[in-house]
């Protein structure tokens, strides 16, 4: 089944290297009906960055690929921009914790102000390593999330949280963290979503999901705001770690042919109305299907 024309259709998070396939992987998320991204940044080099200049240099290549991204194949891209969580660790064994958790201040501060300037949309990742880390380093982590908090707050932007799957709990702590500091729990994300938590449950923190095949079945008929993701890595040394660019169309695609009647109105809520009550403008696609 055709996706409906008018219908935008967003990974709400993925990631693209110059040296992965990049473009290319686009071109399969275009063809399969896709119409807009949101690119998260990442290390693009060979190991974390040490200094400013290199999250700079970092977040400069995520905007230019977004533009690369736009200008050749017609979708647009929303860039998501942070120094990633994990940078904590490497960061804070080479440099000592004090001067690790200044140069995340710092990246923070930065992100927050590319997001003044329009070249991002939204803080992220940022958050919490998903693996057990030295109690120095989880000290610093969570003074690093509170600053990123009060960044989002600050240039009023959404935040997107890396973090273990969490459960109504994790989501409910959240809000609390965000609320902490004057931040709506509605601009906080928490990606990679795998566990549906119900919308009373949650805090008003908004979960991105994972646009596995099962998961997309169990939430697709529940209110917003909420997202799908793949988390696409373009690394050609990972292939098949994570799900393929073109799987949130492909799911779309699936629950219109499930539910002719109603599954419009349902892709509406991630791809539309999820984007607006979260980020506050919509995505467009034009008479032609192309994002605007
Ligand atoms: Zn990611």
């Amino acid at each position: 089944m055709p996706l409906p024309r008018g219908l935008p259709v967003v990974d709400h998070h993925c990631h693209l290297s110059p040296r992965g396939e990049s473009v290319r992987a686009v071109e399969r998320f275009r063809a399969a009906g896709g119409t807009h991204l949101f690119l998260a940044t990442q290390n693009y080099e060979a190991t974390f960055p040490l200094s400013l200049d290199t999250y700079a240099r970092q977040f400069e290549t995520t905007v230019r690929l977004a533009e690369k991204v736009h200008d050749e194949v017609g979708v647009r891209v929303y860039p998501v921009v942070a120094p990633y969580p994990i940078d904590l660790v490497g960061a804070s064994a080479r440099l000592g914790a004090t001067a690790a958790l200044e140069l995340h201040r710092n990246a923070l501060d930065l992100a927050g102000r590319y997001v003044r300037e329009k070249k991002a949309v939204a803080i992220g990742e940022v958050g919490r390593p998903h693996f057990e880390v030295r109690p120095e380093v989880a000290a610093i982590v969570e003074q690093a999330f509170r600053h990123a908090l009060e960044v989002a707050r600050d240039v009023d932007c959404p935040v997107v949280v890396h973090s273990v799957d969490l459960t109504a709990a994790g989501f409910l702590e959240l809000a609390e963290r965000a609320r902490e500091v004057g931040l709506r729990p509605g601009r906080v994300i928490k990606h990679y979503t795998r566990t549906p938590v119900a919308p009373e449950s949650r805090g008003a923190v908004v979960p991105s999901y994972l646009a596995r095949r099962d998961l997309v079945r169990e939430v697709s008929a529940s209110p917003g705001p909420w997202f799908l993701e793949t988390d696409f890595l373009d690394d050609p040394n990972r292939p098949g770690v994570v799900l393929d660019l073109a799987t949130v169309p492909r799911r779309a695609a699936a629950v219109l042919a499930q539910d002719a009647e109603h599954g419009a109105e349902r892709l509406y809520v991630p791809f539309v109305e999820s984007v607006e009550r979260v980020y506050g403008w919509r995505p467009e696609v034009d008479s032609e299907g192309s994002a605007i």
